[in-house]
């Protein structure tokens, strides 16, 4: 996940700190990972992401499902994604209920409000999805990056264990069958073209809904689990949800991410961390919530 918004929080600091702070949250590249730490600490702690999600490894867990509000209502403004170097994100807008997207249910105590969206991706050799599931690594992986509505800003939210939520969505290329048409993802897809630089943005000219990115997806199956923000400054903060369903994606659109460039104009790929050790954290499997009947309330209260 990258957070833009750290660039001005960092600036602030910079200026009230000028000889404790010689770094801001953009200054990292994918080639020194390991590295991270060394501005970062928390990217050297616990509660890291991404990691490898084995279904055999996972905890079945019957839960209410997400709620998605207002995800399927239009934006009220056209979306203008952008180049930031680490990847091409855009900022969510209002809908046209004057409210964001938001996601609460499942495991989530709060509601959380969509803040943007991002990808990470490989390169013409190497797949580049951030999370892997049952030992796979799939060509692209897309994060809509959430703040609880408790915390005002997502700087604010960072500092807090419950402060964030992201959805994952991972993406496999196929290379024939049926033609498929995915509205909203089209327009984000193609608007890529014309972000080869560093910072430049465009302007998708069709409205879209947040929830149009979704596809098909079966949004009901996912693994949730406790990590953290997958860039510097990595704060453990972030309730994970990775769709057990896997999108497609054509093989003409995703070459467009790979010349996507950085800053210093070099091809911005593999833009994607390493995988982060599970530790002792327990990973749910998404099972569909079923009531307890009153005899089994019943026999519950006897117990
Ligand atoms: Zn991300």
């Amino acid at each position: 996940m990258h957070f833009p918004a750290f660039d001005d929080f960092y600036q602030r600091i910079l200026l009230l700190l000028p000889f404790a702070a010689n770094f801001r949250s953009n200054d990292f590249d994918y080639k020194s990972p390991a590295k991270w730490q060394d501005n970062f600490p928390h990217c050297g702690g616990s509660d890291q992401s991404p990691i490898a999600i084995s279904r055999r490894k996972v905890i079945p867990l019957s839960l209410p499902t997400l709620v998605f509000g207002v995800y399927d209502e239009y934006f009220d403004d056209l979306v203008t994604v952008t180049n930031n170097g680490h990847t091409v994100e855009f900022k969510v807008p209002t809908t046209i209920y004057g409210v964001r997207p938001y996601v609460t249910g499942g495991l989530l105590q709060d509601c959380y409000e969509a803040e943007a969206v991002h990808f990470h991706w490989g390169s013409p050799e190497s797949k580049g999805s951030e999370h892997v599931l049952n030992g796979r690594r799939f060509d692209l992986e897309m994060h809509i990056v959430h703040r609880n509505t408790k915390y005002l800003t997502l700087e604010e939210a960072v500092n807090n264990s419950d402060g964030v939520s992201v959805l994952a969505v991972l993406f496999k290329v196929v290379r024939a069958g049926p033609t498929f048409y995915q509205p909203g993802l089209h327009e984000i897809f193609s608007s890529l073209l014309h972000l080869g630089n560093f910072n430049s943005s465009h302007t998708v000219q069709e409205r879209i809904t947040l929830g149009s990115l979704l596809g098909n997806l079966d949004r009901g199956n996912f693994f949730t689990y406790k990590g953290s923000l997958t860039t510097p400054p990595c704060s453990p903060v972030v309730q994970w949800h990775v769709f057990s369903e896997v999108l497609p994606i054509s093989h003409q659109e995703l070459p467009k991410f790979w010349q996507v460039r950085d800053n210093l104009g070099r091809p911005l790929q593999k833009n994607f961390r390493p995988l982060q050790s599970q530790e002792n954290r327990l990973i749910f499997h998404r099972q569909p919530f079923v009531p307890l009947q009153p005899e089994q309330l019943q026999e519950l209260i006897w117990l």
